[in-house]
């Protein structure tokens, strides 16, 4: 149940996504995964864009823990966004969807500007994202690690380059963040993000947070400065140092991880990591019983704990 004061409920449906069958990228194409977890498993891709992604976690600290046994299943996804308690706006977007058999696209977006231009940033984002990745993927004959990176990497700056023209023909200072997951089936996901929105895993337990926060507050916490749990409540906790939208080119991190049975991925914008300790996540994430009570669970969370900001999250239970 909403807390009191908290104006409406959901403002957008809950979206499934489904998938049967589990078989990774074949042979003759890229391995991907050979279904146990690497020591390390997330890489750095070498990507035809104008900038090639800089900043992976191929350093080590993505650590995602044991592998979980292989069994056939189906993964679902569900995404919801709340305005909060305060805004009366919402400037958040988030969409899924099945791209193909194989394939399925999830973003969060955070937009930011005056009036009603955030809302119009992220929108343009998401929108042009999806467009752009469907287009690119059509053009692939097969796929593999690196020909998927690439088509999402080329979708990103499309939706970069767009929201750029949006706000020059607008004539206003437009942007957003972007979080984005594409999943091979169940098997394989790669997160393409700037800003800070977020990507976590929870694999037996153990949440991760996949993505690093492009803000001023993240590079303090990585300085030395700051405590992630000071920074996650600083009053400058929403400058951000790279967002979609303000250069004709933006770099992009690309993560990419296998996925087992039983892992939850969840993309959501600061509005709930900024109202919930990662503790308070893990929890609900762990306990709720499908995807859409976490969902609800989460944003009731968020609300209960001030609400100020909108609230976005996807969860996709693999
Ligand atoms: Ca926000």
């Amino acid at each position: 149940m909403l807390p009191e004061g908290s104006r409406g409920y959901y403002c957008r449906e809950a979206r499934r996504w489904s998938h049967a069958g589990r078989p990774s990228l074949g042979p003759g194409r890229a391995p991907i995964s050979d279904g146990t977890m690497p020591a390390n498993p997330s890489r750095e891709f070498p990507a035809s864009q104008p900038k090639r992604p800089e900043r992976t976690a191929g350093d080590g600290e993505l650590d995602l823990g044991e592998a979980p046994s292989e069994e056939p299943h189906r993964a679902v996804a569900v995404g919801m966004t709340n305005e909060g308690r305060v805004r009366d706006l919402n400037e958040d977007t988030w969409r899924l969807d099945p791209l193909s058999r194989d394939l399925a696209l999830f973003a969060v977006a955070d937009g930011m500007g005056g009036h009603d231009r955030g809302e119009v940033a992220s929108s343009v984002a998401v929108e042009t994202l999806f467009d752009e990745t469907r287009a690119g993927l059509d053009k692939l004959e097969t796929y593999s690690v690196e020909s998927l990176a690439q088509a999402l990497l080329r979708a990103f700056q499309q939706a970069n380059r767009a929201v750029v023209e949006c706000g020059r023909t607008n004539d206003s200072n437009m942007g957003t963040t972007l979080c984005t997951a594409l999943m091979y089936r169940e098997s394989e996901v790669f997160v393409a993000n700037v800003g800070d929105s977020r990507g976590y895993v929870l694999r037996n337990g153990h949440l991760t947070q996949v993505t690093r926060d492009h803000s001023l507050v993240a590079y303090l916490v990585q300085m030395g400065e700051l405590t992630r749990e000071q920074a996650r409540t600083h009053p400058s906790g929403n400058i951000l140092v790279r967002s979609v939208g303000s250069a004709n080119q933006v770099e992009v991190d690309l993560f990419y991880f296998p996925v087992y049975r039983g892992d939850k991925v969840l993309l959501c914008s600061d509005g709930l990591w900024g109202e919930i300790p990662d503790d308070d996540i893990r929890r609900v994430l762990q306990e709720s019983a499908s995807p859409e009570a976490a969902c609800r669970a989460l944003i009731d969370l968020a609300n209960h704990n001030g609400g100020k900001d909108n609230i976005t999250v996807i969860v996709i239970e693999i």
